[in-house]
């Protein structure tokens, strides 16, 4: 387990960069210092009792009284669901790890639906570990550099290195190797190693070297043998998350899987093992645990077998904070013959705080339109921002969002600077919304089958 501390302040993930942006707007819940949603605030718009539950909740999270609990946000498409999730994690400080799944997706060929449920728990718990770094000094001894595998570009060697307690043989990487070559240093050098950053620094030359006579006579600053062995320690804070210590130490390529998205399962053993050394960590204060926020949206198409996952996992001392929302009512629980609200099992259901989101006003949807052109530096016209909301409130928000970006492109093309009503009609006119599309489609299937031509049998 020599590895386990990754050497990564931050790992993005790339597939949920596009999902992000639809949200970047959001920096809080947007409530005051009594809990009480603000009109307009951290990019927040209306939907003000969902908005004071959701500040109950945080206020429950910070006195650690929500474990065994979960949160189940209910409301139509688009209502801002997800918003309110992101919100919550966000009013927990901005290293708070949060996790935005489609339930959906635990369904695949490549995993078992535990399995990537788990991973997607262990995605929202931080670790935030407090490093120490060393600032070595001493008389270089030996240095070894390997040659680097051809193309990786990756360098590494040993050094070995006297201090006046002992003689130590360090790893070195290749911004250590990389040091040591700009610096010139050779064996009898007095060096300064700092394992975080990795940088070298020459001293002068060791006094025991005018003995030797190697350099007699050059103009070099002789020092005094090695003085000391530790300089100066100071302590580094990175925050990674469970699942990424978990697939670093899964694998040989650990690390680089992390990029390539190919995990796979993760062998509990690797788990337990982990969970045990975060524990020791944290015991000696190396490391502190940041519960995050995993969200998974229409929790109705998780099966039954998810729910008594879900019903287990929250009892763990563990556990993220779970968010999950849906837009159906009554309806089957998948896996069984059982009708249930929200397709969720009685026992889940009982250990949830439900919150109800509700349709926005035409005033709450020019608000959050507007938010939204500033977040993308999107110039608009005061009467193409009402078409725009019009739009919206006869089609959907998420629609009049979209369109945003495309009349942005209609307008640079024009080599115009705002918006205008024009720009917007003709966005409206290439894309459709659902409504018409469903439509267009009918009309089209009608128009086909009585022109159905008859063929020879
Ligand atoms: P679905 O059920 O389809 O997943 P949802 O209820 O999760 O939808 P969101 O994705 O949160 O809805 O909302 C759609 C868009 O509107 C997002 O870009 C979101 O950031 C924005 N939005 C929704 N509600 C608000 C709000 N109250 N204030 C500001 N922006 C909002």
């Amino acid at each position: 387990m020599s590895s386990i501390v990754p050497k990564i302040s931050e790992v993005k993930d790339l597939t949920r960069i596009e999902r992000i942006g639809a949200h970047s707007h959001i920096r809080g819940l947007g409530l005051d210092d009594s809990f009480e949603p603000r009109e307009v605030s951290q990019g927040m718009v209306g939907q003000v009792n969902a908005r004071k539950a959701a500040g109950l909740i945080l206020q429950m999270i910070k006195e650690g009284k929500i474990a065994g609990r979960a949160v189940l946000i209910g409301g139509e498409p688009g209502t801002g669901k997800t918003a309110i999730a992101m919100g919550i994690a966000q009013s927990l400080g901005s290293n708070t790890p949060f996790t935005a799944i489609a339930a959906s997706e635990i369904f695949s060929l490549e995993m078992s639906k535990t399995e990537a449920l788990t991973q997607a728990f262990r995605k929202s718990i931080g670790v935030k570990i407090k490093e120490e770094t060393e600032i070595i000094q001493g008389e270089v001894v030996e240095i070894q550099i390997d040659r680097p595998a051809t193309g990786s570009g990756v360098k590494v060697g040993k050094l070995t290195l006297k201090t006046t307690s002992m003689d130590a043989i360090y790893d070195l990487g290749s911004k250590m190797i990389d040091s040591l070559t700009k610096e010139k240093v050779q064996n009898g050098d007095i060096i300064k190693i700092d394992k975080g950053t990795g940088k070298i620094t020459k001293l002068g030359r060791s006094i025991s070297r005018v003995r030797d006579n190697d350099i007699t006579g050059s103009k070099v600053n002789f020092i005094e043998c090695p003085s000391g062995e530790i300089q100066q320690r100071k302590p580094e804070v990175h925050t990674v998350s469970l699942h990424e210590i978990d697939v670093i130490n899964s694998r040989a390529q650990g690390f680089f899987a992390l990029f390539a998205g190919d995990i796979g399962e993760i062998k509990a053993e690797v788990r337990e093992q982990i969970n045990h050394k975060v524990a020791e960590w944290k015991e000696e204060g190396k490391a502190e645990i940041v519960p995050g926020v995993l969200f998974i949206d229409e929790v109705h198409m998780l099966d039954i077998e998810c729910f008594s996952f879900l019903n287990r996992a929250l009892e763990d001392e563990m556990a993220p904070i779970l968010i999950m929302a849906t837009n159906r009512g009554n309806t089957t629980i998948r896996g069984t013959d059982y009708k249930a609200p929200h397709g969720i099992p009685l026992d889940l259901l009982d250990r949830l705080l439900i919150i109800s989101t509700t349709p926005y006003t035409e005033k709450d949807i020019q608000k959050i339109l507007k938010i939204r052109c500033e977040e993308e530096d999107v110039d608009i016209k005061e009467d193409a921002l009402a078409l725009l909301t019009k739009i919206g409130v006869e089609t959907s928000l998420r629609y009049s969002i979209h369109l945003i970006t495309s009349a942005s492109l209609v307008c640079v093309k024009r080599k115009g600077t705002e918006v205008s009503v024009e720009d917007i009609k003709k966005v409206y006119d290439l894309f459709v919304d659902v409504k018409r599309s469903v439509k267009y489609l009918k009309d089209y299937q009608d128009e086909f089958l009585h022109n159905t031509p008859i063929t020879n049998a």
